[in-house]
């Protein structure tokens, strides 16, 4: 059998990890040139467009991303499963001639509008929690600005100028809350979900090609695991539910809590006889 290179796409993570927390840190030094001792609704709305156009710049980037990144991974899944089987030499002579078959097209164009839509709701929850933040805190400031002759001070306390700094700050940093209910820190879910987007694509594009080529099943990748995962390295799965054989479907062990699981790193080579 013929090991598949282990898909590695940190560099390219990295670089879009480093563009969210470029923007967390630019929006978090936009908020904190407020003057939170006499602000103004303008002054406020001023901020606010600029958040608006950094996160805006970020979607962009991120678009770019998603539109190169996924189709790259899917096309290493595709040679993944043309070397594995034989088809190609050597790695790099699969990848120059892996080519998208009508599964994978659809498979791609769906993984990168899921990826777009994961990565578009964590700039739009930080617009929407620095909005709410960046109104309440101007009406806060305003409020004790008020109140200031009532209680003879003639400036905004110390204390209530930390509170809405601190309000502020945590707008941006409050993160998102995935389908399982975990919170993840904007830059922290994003390299989970491009991690785990890009290994999906790799993962669907090696399956399509060799169920295409009429290899069934598939083994799952070895590298000396520590969690849950090491149960199933080096065991064989199906590819398809109605392949011969006593064999775990592949497709019920993803999405599951053993194996496959966000940022795992195991892949699955497809062979045309289950042999261990
Ligand atoms: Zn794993």
């Amino acid at each position: 059998m013929r090991e598949i290179p282990r898909p590695d796409y940190e560099y390219e993570i990295a670089h879009l990890v480093s563009a969210y927390k470029r923007a967390v840190s630019d929006i978090l030094r936009e908020l904190e040139r407020l003057d939170l001792t006499d602000i103004s609704r303008a002054q406020a709305q001023a901020a606010l467009a600029e958040v608006a156009r950094i996160l805006a710049s970020l979607n962009e980037e991120s678009a770019a991303w998603v539109a190169a990144n996924i189709p790259k991974a899917a096309t290493d899944g595709v040679a993944a499963a043309i070397f594995a089987l034989g088809v190609a030499e050597t790695f790099e002579e699969a990848r120059s001639i892996a080519k998208f078959n009508r599964m994978n097209r659809a498979m791609v164009d769906a993984v990168i509008a899921d990826t777009q839509a994961d990565l578009l709701a964590v700039t739009q929850n930080v617009e929407r929690k620095v909005r709410a933040a960046v109104r309440q805190v101007t009406a806060d400031s305003m409020r004790a600005n008020m109140a200031r002759g009532v209680n003879g001070r003639r400036t905004i306390s110390r204390d209530i100028l930390d509170g809405l700094r601190k309000k502020l700050g945590d707008s941006v940093n409050t993160g998102i809350v995935d389908a399982a209910g975990r919170r993840w820190r904007p830059e922290v879910y994003v390299d989970m979900v491009t991690r785990t987007k890009t290994m999906e694509a790799h993962m669907e594009a090696t399956i399509n090609e060799g169920v295409a080529r009429e290899a069934f099943y598939g083994v799952i990748s070895r590298h000396g695991a520590t969690d849950a995962c090491r149960n199933w390295e080096g065991k064989v799965v199906k590819l398809v539910p109605d392949a011969p054989g006593n064999y775990p479907y592949l497709g019920d062990l993803r999405g599951g809590r053993e194996i496959f699981h966000p940022n795992c790193k195991h892949v699955v080579t497809p062979v045309r006889k289950p042999v261990e």
